[in-house]
């Protein structure tokens, strides 16, 4: 049994007995992966302390020999790179959504150091939010490299059925999951689970529009839509969807 070393952000905290902790863990450059934390809970620990989302740092684990079982972290070195999420709600809730989106749509042991960094970008982003239209421009913009890195990325810049791409994006478009993407009029009424949006909010999520270009109903629109879709492939809706729907 080899030990491993690498940079980790922790997905997912679950108090195990006591004084330890099971932790879902994304890192760099060995996937997402499940560890026992043992003795976690103590007040003196080789982790700085209980772990919790958000914890990022050097971890330092022993890999399990079978892929059902968890694997043991012997050391988190915890930086305090992303506490400031913290003490902002709307970007506390934005870094949730990525983490809980992330643990859902990773492979264990499956590496994509590209994720891993769109992440910590991300959450860096969201600690110097201090808009709601910053923060979802933030969460909209790493859902669609999630989606990217999942190697299902959606179809924005033409119809997702024929190919049609439009000179001019018509004033109603539609989104539809089972055809991962945009549909024209000549395609939607083939498909049943679709939903209408704006032009505005497919030039958003199309272009990725920072906050300060999109307008915030498009990007809210947009986010709302993330959202629809998001709901389709878990089959569920995500947990910290709620914190973004109602507005
Ligand atoms: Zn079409």
């Amino acid at each position: 049994m080899s030990t491993i070393k690498d940079q980790a952000i922790c997905l997912r905290a679950v108090n195990y007995s006591e004084t330890s902790q099971v932790v879902t863990l994304l890192t760099r450059d060995h996937g997402k992966i499940g560890a026992m934390a043992k003795g976690a809970r103590r007040a003196r620990s080789a982790f700085d302390g209980a772990i919790e989302p958000f914890a990022y740092g050097q971890a330092m684990w022993i890999a399990s020999p079978s892929a059902q079982k968890l694997d043991i972290l012997t050391e988190l070195v915890q930086s305090p790179r992303f506490r400031l999420l913290r003490t902002n709600l709307s970007a506390m809730h934005a870094g949730l959504f990525a983490l809980e989106l992330t643990e859902a749509f990773c492979q264990s042991h499956d590496p994509h150091p590209a994720l891993f960094d769109a992440l910590a970008a991300a959450l860096d982003h969201l600690t110097r939010c201090q808009r709601r239209d910053s923060v979802l421009a933030v969460l909209m913009d790493y859902q669609l490299t999630l989606l990217d890195e999942a190697g299902i990325a959606p179809v924005l810049d033409a119809c997702a059925n024929c190919g049609m791409i439009a000179k001019t994006l018509p004033r109603e478009l539609y989104f539809s999951s089972a055809a991962n993407g945009l549909l024209c009029g000549g395609c939607e009424q083939s498909f049943s689970e679709k939903r209408r949006i704006s032009a505005a909010c497919a030039a958003a999520l199309n272009r990725r529009l920072s906050a300060e270009n999109a307008p915030g109903n498009a990007l809210s629109e947009a986010e709302h839509l993330l959202i629809y879709h998001f709901t389709e492939l878990l089959g569920r809706p995500a947990k910290m969807s709620k914190y973004f729907v109602s507005r």
